[in-house]
């Protein structure tokens, strides 16, 4: 099997006891996969009692729930009692794994780190360059679900041809942001009417510097008049999806006191940051329309991630470590939270602050 995978995945170490925000002290509920589940149901002894007693079910998945914000298997020490007990093989998998995370198609699989963990993170961002991607085969058997195989290889070379626009730095990243928007827009159409034959030429054309620079002109024409009012509806709307913390939505409600006061687009900042947030947010979702043919939704979702790093760590003139604490917090706040996500997924078509001109417009708030 081949595995696909960024350079993080590899370079990755959770720094365990010298984190500030440890992923097992949250308000998290924990997915336990049912070989885990078993292990510990056949234990006769309070380290089995507990953990059946703190795990509850919800659509035939259970869940590890975490009790006054963390989990409840931790000892007085803050050590993981059933790691200590029982060995890193007997805990659930995503225990084991977070945050690299993982995506199958039949003998081909991906692999990464989710940036809901301060030491991803910092490791990812704070190297400057492009991101790298590597392939190697791996001892593991195919993965059976299903998938059409030709859509799969056709979006393969899209998310190539969106990446490689994302790291391209001879273009603003506006620029560079815009022609993704709109090129996620003509593949959802292809998708929706079932020509996946139309996706490959799309793809071809963000590697044409001219079409590239033209659709960013022309697509200047469709920003409304007053873009920071599409700034302030969507600093808005997220103040009102659900947080588990206090941190993100006091940024994001200075934030749009910030955008509420401003007569004008600020100067944007470096975008290097900006652009490998989208670049992991295009290599993390971009595949998942291999299986649900929704495209735009994620594109969608990984602009508003983008605009909301750079509105609150602006509003707050943050230093690189805060920057990166900002987008510790919008990950675990918003991406990993399946409400906050599925939201997100759904108003990308059904509310006005992700029209194509709001979303148009948002990438103005700053130029
Ligand atoms: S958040 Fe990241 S660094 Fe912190 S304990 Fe979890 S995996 Fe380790």
């Amino acid at each position: 099997m081949k595995l696909f995978y960024p350079e993080i995945f590899e370079k990755f170490i959770c720094t365990g006891s010298q984190c500030s925000d440890n992923c097992c002290m949250t308000d998290w509920d924990i997915e336990i996969d049912d070989g885990t589940y078993g292990f510990y149901k056949k234990l006769d002894n309070d380290i089995g009692r507990k953990f059946l007693n703190s795990v509850t079910e919800e659509d035939g998945v259970k869940y590890l729930v975490h009790c006054d914000g963390k989990c409840p298997m931790l000892n007085e020490k803050g050590l993981c009692s059933v790691q200590l007990a029982y060995g890193e093989e007997n805990i659930s998998d995503i225990c084991r794994e977070h945050p690299r995370f993982y995506e199958w198609f039949g003998d081909y699989k991906e692999a990464g780190v989710g940036l809901a963990c301060e030491e991803a993170v910092r490791m990812y961002l704070s190297d400057a360059e492009p991101v790298r991607f590597f392939t190697k085969e791996i001892n593991e058997e195919p993965d059976d679900l299903e998938f059409d195989p030709e859509l799969l290889e056709i979006m393969l070379f899209a998310r190539k041809a969106f990446i490689d626009l994302l790291q391209n730095r001879e273009f603003s990243l506006h620029d560079r942001l815009t022609n993704v928007l709109s090129a996620a827009a003509e593949i959802q159409a292809a998708l929706d009417d079932e020509d996946i034959e139309d996706i490959r030429p799309i793809a071809e054309e963000l590697y044409d510097p001219e079409i590239i620079a033209e659709r960013a002109k022309s697509l200047e024409k469709a920003v409304p008049e007053k873009p920071l009012a599409a700034a302030e509806n969507m600093l808005f709307y997220l103040e009102h999806l659900d947080f588990i913390g206090d941190t993100l939505p006091l940024q994001i409600k200075d934030a749009s006191r910030f955008v509420k006061k401003l007569s004008a687009p600020v100067k944007a900042q470096a975008g290097g940051e900006y652009e490998k947030l989208a670049v992991y947010f295009v290599y993390r979702y971009f595949l998942k329309a291999v299986r649900d043919f929704d495209l735009l939704s994620k594109i969608k979702a990984m602009l508003v991630f983008v605009f909301a790093a750079e509105v609150i760590n602006v509003s707050r003139e943050q230093d690189t470590a805060a920057r990166f604490e900002t987008v510790k917090e919008l990950c675990k706040e918003i991406e990993y939270s399946g409400d906050n996500m599925d939201r997100i997924y759904d108003d990308s078509y059904l509310s006005d602050c992700f029209s194509d001109a709001a979303m148009l417009a948002l990438l103005k708030w700053s130029n």
